[in-house]
């Protein structure tokens, strides 16, 4: 059962058709809420083991004959889906906007970025996909193959649906995989049925792309399904920890994006109204909601008083409210667990010593941009993933110090650096242990050409660029020759 809310139901959108049909599962019923309003959105049955057990046998019968699918066939599919996707980018970002509380650039940037990533998948079966290497044995050929990994769970979270699930469909469908999409609960349209729209529209075969919905049993059931090859899982450090655990019993390979508590460091020498404009977008845009979000404000003591100033000015000229009704810069948390997460992190720190400067205040899931100074590296604020609009700064003297209290923690996804030498800012971003680390940028950046992946408690995958092939493919050692070779044996 599929009830649309009323206000999107004034004017039929392409995807509505679809959602009428849309029964992706057998389960109960669950009403999805808009984070803005606390209205229902829409109602859709969640998927049981056996749900999750049939999509994954159809997906198994089906990705042998996708894989032979003609390189240019699977590219043609994948470039048709992105122009399909660009051409309902506003319906699209619209359902973004509204399960997820995007606020318009967020909204856009998920659009752009899933269709970038369709284009770069696009181009992968063009690639060569293996070696001639040489061998010991005359006259022997041997040929290094990549081979689809097989069928591939990805299981996605609320707070980038489009992004973080076409990052993992596209590549893995380009090299002939097939795929079972989990979206977060709270995203079963941006982070489901998009999908399942766009590539039927596009042609992609049936039964090589299933998605089921559901919350972690359902999660788990892919994850040990045991037609299910690998598992792509982006989401919080314990649902990851759980997943990996699982899937390592099974000696299936996990491929875990976790979370983040990205460090930004501003030396004596930076451009200080760049540094924080870069920090504040860094730690307040969408809420602060996304996994490469800054999350520590590492400043030198000499520029601290003024980078506090900037950044808490910063902060209260920024619009809070419903970003689907009105223009605004920050929209609500996605849910009250996490409002309340975020704020019990706030209120602990302030309890142990952290002053607020601007914020730490709500109406509803409304948080307010929220500068916390006095932190210290013990209170909740330096050590947890806020995943909030919250920016605690802490002060340092020397360039070592910045990087040990930028290495402070278990997390190492991504970093900053802003210092008017170049060579200066290098020396402590190569030193930041984080998968990716930016010289005069700010923590949130990504490409569809570049491996994305963190160290640590951020997990062990790496998605974008070439470390696609290793994430959705397996190595295959194959070997030929003219002659019959015999071993002179019992010798
Ligand atoms: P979450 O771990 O609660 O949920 C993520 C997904 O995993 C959801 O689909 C959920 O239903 C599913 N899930 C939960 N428990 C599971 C289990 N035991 N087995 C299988 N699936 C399970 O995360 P969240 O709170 O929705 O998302 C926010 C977290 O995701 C943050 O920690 C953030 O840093 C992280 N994140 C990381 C990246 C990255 O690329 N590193 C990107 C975005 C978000």
């Amino acid at each position: 059962m599929v009830t649309t809310a009323p206000e999107t139901a004034a004017e039929p959108g392409w995807l509505d058709p679809f959602l009428a049909d849309w029964r992706p599962g057998t389960g109960e019923a669950r009403e999805i809420r808009e984070p803005a309003t606390g209205r229902p959105l829409l109602t859709l049955n969640e998927s049981t083991p056996d749900d999750v057990a049939r999509a994954a046998a159809t997906a198994k019968a089906a990705q042998p004959a996708w894989a032979d699918t003609s390189y240019d066939e699977r590219a043609a599919i994948l470039r048709r889906a992105a122009e399909i996707y660009a051409a309902h980018r506003p319906e699209l970002g619209t359902w973004t906007q509204r399960e997820t509380g995007a606020v318009h650039s967020k909204m856009h940037h998920e659009a752009n970025f899933a269709a970038g990533e369709l284009n770069a998948a696009a181009t992968m079966p063009f690639q060569p996909y293996g070696q001639l290497v040489p061998s010991v044995v005359p006259g022997r050929l041997s040929m290094l193959r990549r081979v689809p990994a097989g069928v591939i769970g990805a299981i996605t979270p609320w707070n980038s649906p489009s992004v973080l699930g076409m990052r993992v469909v596209a590549p893995a469908l380009a090299l002939g995989n097939a795929v079972i999409l989990k979206p977060d609960p709270q995203t079963p349209v941006c982070g489901g049925a998009m999908f399942e729209a766009v590539f039927r529209e596009a042609g992609l075969p049936e039964g090589v792309l299933h998605v089921v919905l559901g919350g972690a049993e359902t999660g788990e059931a892919i994850v040990t399904d045991p037609n299910v090859n690998r598992v792509s899982f982006t989401g919080s450090t314990a649902a990851g920890r759980r997943v990996g655990m699982l899937a390592g019993q099974l000696l299936k390979r996990s491929s875990l994006e976790l979370g983040g508590n990205n460090a930004f460091v501003v030396l004596d020498d930076a451009d200080l109204e760049a540094a924080a404009s870069a920090g504040a977008f860094a730690t307040f845009q969408f809420q602060g909601q996304v996994c490469f979000a800054t999350g520590r404000h590492i400043v030198h003591r000499s520029v601290a008083a003024d980078y506090i100033d900037l950044l808490a000015e910063k902060a209260q000229r920024l619009r809070t409210g419903d970003p689907y009704r009105e223009e605004v810069d920050l929209g609500p948390i996605v849910n009250q667990k996490q409002l309340e997460r975020v704020d019990g992190i706030v209120r602990r720190s302030v309890d142990a010593g952290a002053k607020v400067v601007v914020g730490g205040t709500h109406e509803g899931l409304f948080y307010r941009p929220t500068v916390l100074t006095d932190v210290t590296t013990d209170q909740a604020a330096w050590r947890e993933e806020i995943f909030g609009p919250v920016a605690p700064v802490v002060v340092f003297d020397t360039d070592d110090e910045a990087l040990a209290l930028a290495n402070d923690s278990e997390y190492g996804l991504t970093g900053a650096v802003y210092s008017r030498s170049i060579s200066r800012g290098l020396a402590v971003a190569q030193r930041i242990r984080s998968g990716m680390v930016h010289v005069n940028d700010q923590t949130v950046n990504d490409e569809a050409t570049i491996p994305f992946g963190g160290m640590g408690a951020s997990g062990t995958a790496r998605y974008g660029g070439p470390a696609n092939w290793d994430e959705f493919t397996e190595w295959q050692w194959v070997t030929v020759r003219d002659d019959a070779r015999s071993y002179p044996y019992p010798y």
